[in-house]
C-alpha cells in the first residue's frame, strides 16, 4: 500500500492530467491512495473569491465563473463527450458554491475561507477519477472530509489523530481491497458538524503523510515538477542542486525554515511510524528524487532559504519594562489569535523583533492589538534569508548590496532580515 500525492502544478492542465494517468499506469502496480491539490493556481483564485464575497473587494460573479470556465475548458480537453456525467457533477458544484456567496457571510472570514476554497481539491479529485474511469482505470473517488476529522480551527484544522485512524479503517481500508486506485483531496477535512476544515496552504502534502500514517503504508511519494528537494529555489538561486538523501531530522529543519518543496507538517506522521517519503519529478519520474528517511547521516551541502514580502515588527513595552515572561506572554498570545506565524524572532531588553509573513488580512488587526499594550515599529517589504550549513563566503555574498536588519547564528543556521539598500 502507497501513497501518491499529485500538487496544483502536475493538474495545471489537459497535457499535465494525461501525464499523471501515465505515471499512475507506470508506477501504481499495487494499492494506491492518490491526494491530489487543486489544479495549478485556483486555490489562489478561490481566495481572491472568498476575498471579493467577504471584503467586498472584487467581482464575486466574475471570479467564479473564470474558475469554471477553467475547469470547464479542461473538461473538454479531456472527455470526447459533453454529455458524460462528469459535466454535470462539476456544474453541480458550482451551482452549491453560487448558492453559498449569495447568502451574506454569517459567519467568520476563516470559516467561509474553509467551505469555499476546499472546493478546489473537489473539483480536481472529481475530474481526475472521472478521467482515470475514462481511460479503463478503475478507481474510487473519496471524501477526504468522511476520514480526516479536525477541530474547527478553520484555516489550520487541528487534525484528531483517533477518530481519523478509526474513519480510516472503516471508510478507506475496505476501498483499497476494491479498487487499485482510490482518489482523494489534499488539505481538506471534515469537522464533527460536517463543516469542512482546511489543514494550512500547501497541505495537501499533509494529508498524504497522514493518510500514509493511518494505513501504514509503505512509502509515500510526492510528484513534484522539481527533480526533487534541491537545496535552493531556482527561482532566486543558479545552480541549485538536488539533495538525494535527506534525513526525517534535516527534511524538517529545512522545512521549517521554508524549503517549500513540501510542507512542513508533513515530516512528522511518517517519520512516526518510520515510513520512508521520495520526492520524485513527474516529468522524469524514472529518476530516483529525494529520498527522506530514518537516518543519522547529516546533509552537508548548505541550502538556501528565501522569503521574500515579510513584515519586521518590533515591539516595545510602553512603559520601559523589560521584555520578560509576561509580556512576551501576552505577546504570543496575540500572534496564536491572529494565526500569524513568526518565521525567525530576537530580544533584547526593552525590545522583542518578530518577522513574519505580510498577510495583512491577519497582520493588521494584531499590530493593531498589540498597539494597545505596546510601541510597534515596523518595516514591509523586507527580506528573510536562511542558509543551512553556512560558511562566511557565501554570507557575505549573499547579503552584499542589502541592509541587514537582524542576523542570528546558530552552529548550523545562520538567518539574516534584509532589506535592499
Ligand atoms: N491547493 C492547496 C494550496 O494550493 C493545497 C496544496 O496545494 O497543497 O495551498
Ligand atoms: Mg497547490
Amino acid at each position: 500500500m502507497q501513497v501518491f500525492k499529485f500538487g496544483g502544478a502536475s493538474v495545471k492542465d489537459v497535457a499535465s492530467l494525461r501525464n499523471v494517468s501515465l505515471v499512475l499506469s507506470q508506477y501504481a502496480k499495487e494499492p494506491t491512495i492518490v491526494v491530489v491539490s487543486a489544479m495549478g493556481k485556483i486555490t489562489n483564485k478561490l481566495e481572491a473569491l472568498v476575498n471579493a464575497y467577504f471584503y467586498k473587494e472584487g467581482d464575486v460573479i466574475g471570479v467564479l465563473q473564470e474558475i469554471k470556465d477553467f475547469h470547464t475548458s479542461i473538461l473538454d480537453g479531456l472527455f470526447s463527450s459533453k454529455t458524460a456525467a462528469i459535466y454535470d457533477e462539476i456544474e453541480n458544484v458550482f451551482v452549491e458554491l453560487l448558492w453559498a456567496l449569495e447568502d451574506e457571510p454569517s459567519f467568520s472570514y476563516d470559516y467561509h475561507y474553509d467551505q469555499i476554497v476546499s472546493q478546489g481539491e473537489v473539483l480536481s479529485t472529481k475530474i481526475v477519477s472521472a478521467f482515470l474511469k475514462e481511460k479503463d482505470f478503475p478507481n474510487k473517488w473519496l471524501d477526504a472530509r468522511d476520514v480526516i476529522q479536525t477541530d474547527n480551527s478553520y484555516r489550520e484544522g487541528r487534525v484528531n489523530y483517533e477518530l481519523s485512524q478509526k474513519l480510516t479503517e472503516s471508510t478507506l481500508l475496505p476501498l483499497l481491497k476494491q479498487y487499485p486506485l482510490v482518489i482523494t483531496q489534499g488539505f481538506i477535512g471534515g469537522t464533527s458538524e460536517n463543516f469542512t476544515t482546511t489543514l494550512g496552504r500547501e497541505g495537501s502534502d499533509y494529508t498524504a503523510a497522514l493518510l500514509a500514517y493511518f494505513c501504514n503504508a509503505n512509502k509515500v511519494v510526492i510528484w513534484k515538477d522539481v527533480p526533487g528537494v534541491l537545496n535552493a529555489d531556482p527561482k532566486y538561486f543558479k545552480n541549485t542542486k538536488k539533495i538525494a538523501e535527506l534525513s526525517y531530522h534535516d527534511a524538517i529543519e529545512l522545512t521549517y525554515f521554508g524549503v517549500s518543496v513540501i510542507h512542513p507538517k508533513t515530516i512528522k506522521p511518517i517519520q512516526n511510524k518510520n515510513i520512508p517519503l521520495y520526492v520524485k519529478s513527474f516529468i522524469k519520474p524514472e529518476e530516483p528524487g529525494t529520498l527522506i528517511k530514518d537516518g543519522d547521516k547529516r546533509n552537508t551541502i548548505p541550502s538556501y532559504i528565501f522569503k521574500t514580502d515579510q513584515i519586521l515588527l518590533s515591539i516595545q513595552p510602553k512603559d520601559f519594562s523589560f521584555i520578560a515572561e509576561d509580556n512576551l506572554s501576552a505577546i504570543f498570545n496575540l500572534f496564536s489569535k491572529y494565526q500569524v506565524k513568526v518565521n525567525m524572532m530576537q530580544n533584547s531588553a526593552i525590545s522583542f523583533s518578530v518577522c513574519t509573513d505580510y498577510d495583512k488580512h491577519k497582520v493588521d488587526p494584531l499590530i493593531e492589538e498589540l498597539q494597545g499594550q505596546f510601541k510597534v515599529l515596523y518595516n514591509t517589504g523586507v527580506q528573510l534569508m536562511t542558509i543551512r550549513n553556512y560558511d562566511q563566503d557565501t554570507v557575505t555574498k549573499l547579503s552584499a548590496d542589502k541592509i541587514v536588519l537582524i542576523e542570528q547564528r546558530s552552529r548550523q543556521t545562520m538567518q539574516m532580515v534584509m532589506k535592499e539598500e
